[in-house]
């Protein structure tokens, strides 16, 4: 008798690592694709004020500059003008010189976050990480298995010195913060440089945010403080810097940077050979034409105004609805309002098996925490509905809040 052929369920289970993942941040894209719900959960732009005719006539002039160099596998570091562009921009900001050498061109900087996680952690590494932790981070890094500790920005937590000692790196997203929208004054970001320095150990700074300042400017990046303090030489500081053009631009060009000393770029180029040989030079070559033109510089404000009025919006309809039960802060930037329980006890988590009954979706801060057990607050995103979808999701919040509120075992009668 021939052997019956194995079904998939007997077949060699996925990798270990896997069980401990989760599936949310695919859930939350599908669910944007739903127009009977009204997402607050995806962390995306304004999909109506993506600039298609642009990118276009400048996809048409890239390959007519770049020929069959713009379709061909690239030199990993990325598209050499690109990288040069790159370094131009960070050495204008920080008053001093970075090279092409400082570069290194990712498919988004979500590649940047997964190059590290390759080049630096092995299991049981410690990473000092803001906290909450932006979910995609912790993504990218858990199947290296590492440790986490918080990183409390007044570095005043009991043997904060001796921990960052250990960390082999400290991971921070000081513009505007996902999931909190929170800009971390320049004082801390001196602070934490200088703690990083002592300890001797690499600071990662997370940035994709950069360009979304609603209210005024955000103070200097880390690097570029860093780079200003020691102008002469070639940059030797512990600061990575990730930047991206999904926030200014559009994320489907999937264009991302790292920018820190040169050994660590050789080291990270070296780990995306075996990730995805070279991103795309097409969308490279698209980027570098909207950089170049000016188009990306003129774009950006246009943005600002609609996602002011978003928050806006946004934060006008949880005080209306919501003030009762839940606390916020107005973002000065980003794309997230975090709202925070006033009830220790309160549960987003069960509060989303509600909201989606309502048809409304957020992101319960649990899955901002390595270990799963910060259930008080959730993440509001405003940039991708219009005001009047942003009023309408709160309203069905509140009708979410109240269904888990009655449903709440041992509830006051
Ligand atoms: N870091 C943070 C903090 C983010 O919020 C995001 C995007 N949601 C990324 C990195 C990844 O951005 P990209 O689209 O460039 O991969």
């Amino acid at each position: 008798m021939p052997t019956p052929p194995a079904s998939a369920t007997q077949r060699p289970k996925p990798a270990r690592w896997l069980s401990s993942g989760n599936s949310i941040t695919q859930q939350f894209l599908s669910l944007g694709g739903r127009p009977d719900i009204v997402s607050l959960a995806g962390g995306l732009p304004a999909a109506e004020l993506y600039p298609v005719a642009e990118i276009a006539a400048a996809s048409t002039r890239a390959l007519a500059r770049w020929g069959s160099v713009a379709l061909e596998y690239g030199p990993m570091e990325g598209l050499p003008a690109l990288r040069a562009a790159i370094a131009a921009r960070v050495s204008a900001a920080a008053g001093r010189t970075f090279g092409p050498e400082n570069v290194l061109l990712t498919t988004g900087a979500m590649q940047g976050l997964d190059l590290l996680g390759k080049a630096l952690i092995d299991p049981g590494d410690l990473i000092m990480a803001q906290f909450p932790t932006y979910l995609g981070a912790l993504d990218a890094w858990r199947p290296r298995q590492p440790r986490y500790e918080r990183l409390d920005w007044t570095l005043a937590a009991p043997g904060c010195e001796a921990t960052l000692r250990q960390a082999k790196f400290v991971y921070a997203v000081p513009n505007y913060s996902n999931p909190t929208g929170v800009l971390v004054p320049q004082g801390q970001r001196m602070a934490l440089l200088d703690a990083v320095m002592a300890a001797g150990t690499w600071l990662v700074e997370d940035d994709p945010y950069l360009p979304l300042q609603l209210d005024g400017p955000a103070p200097p990046s880390i690097l570029t403080s860093h780079a200003a303090r020691h102008p002469d030489g070639p940059y030797d500081g512990p600061v990575i810097y990730l930047g991206t053009l999904s926030k200014s631009l559009v994320p489907g060009l999937r264009v991302g940077w790292v920018v820190a000393e040169a050994g660590m770029i050789a080291t990270l180029a070296l780990t995306k050979q075996s990730t995805d040989l070279s991103s795309s030079m097409l969308t490279q070559a698209i980027a570098l034409d909207l950089i170049e033109s000016g188009f990306e510089a003129r774009h950006v404000p246009s943005m600002l105004s609609a996602y002011r009025e978003r928050r806006d919006a946004l934060c006008a309809a949880l005080a209306s609805h919501l003030s009762d039960w839940f606390t916020w802060d107005v973002p000065p930037g980003g794309m997230f309002v975090w709202a925070t329980a006033r009830d220790p006890a309160f549960d987003t988590n069960a509060l989303y098996v509600h909201a989606l009954a309502e048809k409304v979706a957020f992101v319960p801060s649990s899955v901002f925490d390595p270990d799963g057990a910060l259930t008080t607050a959730m993440r509001l995103n405003f940039t991708r509905s219009s005001p009047e979808r942003l009023v309408e999701g709160v309203r069905r919040l509140e009708r979410a809040v109240k269904r888990y509120l009655a449903a709440r075992p041992g509830r006051a009668a």
